[in-house]
């Protein structure tokens, strides 16, 4: 999977190394441990997806963590993305909403025994507020408009990356934060479950 990965452009020398060291068959559904390392989405349960392995280290590798940030993760799904996050950055609050895949990356990340993770049933649209600021917010599901809470919650000179739009038509934004605003760059076209709640 790491060559697969350098050779779709994932450069940096931490992020690859995450991606080497989590065990993403701990993640997956016991039928699909054999395909775990595809270059796709698989089922996860509750009509949700593990996030594909090159769409996990380019969103981390975007966020250029260096192991001091506090970053919230919207979507916790499976907790996959989750782990990689944990290794990267300093602490990791996750929010994910259907209480099955909460259990499930509860579960799953419980098995690696992160101190640094905190998981949170909820709507993460509304953020973590009592947490906020955060360095970075990675959101793992689409929005068709950019909820208001997250800006706020993003510290000036902090990273967010977002998938925004709907069915096919959804394209990654990276958002950064400078004097107070959010300054915006569509990157790569990418499927995402849609974002609920509210
Ligand atoms: N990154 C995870 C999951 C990706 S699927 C993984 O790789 O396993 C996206 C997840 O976002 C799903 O688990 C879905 O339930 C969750 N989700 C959708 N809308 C949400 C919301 N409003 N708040 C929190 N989680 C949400």
């Amino acid at each position: 999977m790491i060559e697969l990965l350098k050779a779709r452009g994932i450069h940096n020398k931490r992020v690859l190394n995450a991606m080497g060291k989590v065990d993403r068959t701990r993640f997956v559904l016991p039928e699909y441990k054999n395909r775990a390392y595809e270059d796709g989405p698989l089922p996860i349960g509750e009509n949700q997806t593990i996030s594909q392995p090159y769409i996990v280290a380019y969103m981390t590798q975007e966020l250029g963590l260096t192991g001091t940030e506090k970053v919230l993760e919207v979507g916790s799904g499976s907790g996959y993305q989750t782990a990689i996050l944990a290794e990267l950055a300093k602490e990791v609050y996750a929010i994910e909403i259907i209480p099955a895949l909460y259990e499930l990356g509860k579960k799953n990340l419980g098995y690696f025994g992160y101190g640094n993770v905190f998981l949170k049933k909820g709507d993460g649209r509304n953020g973590w507020k009592d947490l906020a600021p955060f360095d970075a917010i990675l959101v793992a599901a689409a929005p068709e408009e950019l909820p208001r809470e997250w800006e706020s919650q993003l510290k000036e000179g902090g990273k967010m990356l977002v998938p925004v739009g709907s069915g096919y038509n959804q394209l990654l934004h990276t958002y950064t934060k400078k004097n107070g605003k959010l300054i915006e760059v569509k990157s790569i076209p990418v499927r995402f479950v849609p974002l609920t709640g509210r």
